[in-house]
C-alpha cells in the first residue's frame, strides 16, 4: 500500500499559499512530515482528513481517491487532530464507546469489547472511569490515538501529537506509535525533530508549503557527510560568524553557544567535523532554499 500525493496546492482566501505543488510518495510505516509552524503541515494533513478541499492535485490510496471519494476514506482514517476542541465531561470508556458507535460498529457487544481492547492499548484502562476533560496532555493525546485506532484504519494522520508533552509522556506517546501496524500508512506531522528521529523511516521536510526535502534520515543525514563543523564560540562573535560562515545553528551547550556551519571544506580556524543529525538536515534545507 502506498499514498501518492500529487502536485497539491491550495491557496487560502487571504492568499496566503499553504500548499505549493505538494508531490510525495508515502510507503506503510511511520512517515514525518517535519515543518516549522505555519509550513502548512495542518493543510496538508486536513485535506487528506477529508476536511478541506485542494485547489488541485491529487491523493491515491492505492487505487482510494482520497480528495473525491471522501466517504469511503473516513471508514479507513484514523485522524488524530492539532487540536481536539473542548471534551465534554464524560468518562473516557463512554466518548470511546460514542465514537466507535459514530465509526459504525453498531453491536453493543463488539463495541464493549474494542473499548477495553483500545483502552487497555493505550494504556487508560485504570482512568477509564474518569472524564477526558480532567486528563494530562498526555493521556488526552493517548486518548486520540484510541479514538484514531477505532475500525483498524489503513491511514493513520497524526497533527504535531507530541507538542506540549513532557519528556516522559512524549516517550509513552513514542512506545504507542512505534507499535501500530507496519501494514498502515501512518503519517505524522511535526515541528520536533527528535519525533521523526525516533520515529520515522521516511520523512520530507515542508517549508512554506513546498516540500523542500523527502526520502529516509538517513539518507537526509548521508547527504550532509563531511559537511557540518562544530565550535563553540562567545556570544558576542555569533553575529561575526554569521556574516562570514553559513551558521546553521546556535544553541548552548554548557552555558556557552556552539554553532553549526554547513561549508563544503575544513573551515579552519578552531572548527571541528561534527556528525550531522537531522537537526542540521532541517536547519540547512531552511537556510539553503531561503
Ligand atoms: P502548520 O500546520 O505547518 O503550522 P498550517 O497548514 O496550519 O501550517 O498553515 C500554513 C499557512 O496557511 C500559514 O501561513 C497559516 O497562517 C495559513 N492558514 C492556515 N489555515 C488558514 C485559514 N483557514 N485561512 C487562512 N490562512 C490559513
Amino acid at each position: 500500500m502506498e499514498l501518492v500525493i500529487q502536485n497539491l496546492s491550495k491557496t487560502y482566501a487571504n492568499g496566503v499559499r499553504a500548499l505549493d505543488n505538494v508531490s510525495l510518495t508515502i510507503p506503510t510505516g511511520m512517515y514525518g512530515l517535519l515543518g516549522q509552524n505555519g509550513a502548512g503541515k495542518s493543510t496538508l494533513m486536513r485535506t487528506l482528513a477529508t476536511l478541506q478541499d485542494a485547489d488541485s492535485g491529487t491523493a491515491m490510496l492505492d487505487d482510494l481517491d482520497v480528495l473525491n471519494q471522501k466517504e469511503t476514506v473516513r471508514r479507513t482514517l484514523g485522524y488524530l487532530p492539532q487540536e481536539f476542541g473542548v471534551y465534554p465531561r464524560v468518562s473516557a470508556s463512554e466518548l470511546l464507546d460514542h465514537f466507535a458507535m459514530l465509526k459504525g460498529v453498531i453491536n453493543g457487544k463488539q463495541r464493549a469489547q474494542l473499548v477495553e481492547a483500545l483502552l487497555h492499548r493505550v494504556n487508560l484502562w485504570d482512568v477509564r472511569k474518569k472524564a477526558v476533560s480532567s486528563y494530562s496532555g498526555g493521556m488526552k493525546q493517548r486518548f486520540g490515538i484510541a479514538q484514531a485506532l477505532i475500525g483498524e484504519p489503513k491511514l493513520i494522520i497524526v497533527d504535531e501529537p507530541t507538542a506540549g508533552l513532557d519528556p516522559g509522556e512524549r516517550n509513552r506517546f513514542y512506545n504507542l506509535l512505534s507499535e501500530i501496524g507496519e501494514n498502515v500508512v501512518v503519517i505524522l506531522s511535526t515541528h520536533i525533530v527528535q519525533d521523526v528521529m525516533e520515529l520515522c523511516n521516511n520523512m520530507a521536510i515542508i517549508h512554506q508549503g513546498r516540500v523542500l526535502f523527502g526520502g529516509t534520515p538517513q539518507a537526509a543525514v548521508n547527504g550532509l557527510s563531511g559537511k557540518i563543523w562544530a565550535k563553540s564560540i562567545n556570544k558576542s562573535d555569533l553575529p561575526t560568524y554569521q556574516q562570514t560562515h553559513t551558521v546553521i545553528s546556535s544553541k548552548l551547550v554548557a552555558g556557552k553557544p556552539q554553532i553549526h556551519v554547513l561549508s563544503d571544506i575544513d573551515p579552519g580556524d578552531g572548527f571541528r567535523a561534527a556528525e550531522p543529525d537531522l537537526e542540521d538536515v532541517f536547519f540547512s534545507e531552511l537556510r539553503i532554499k531561503n
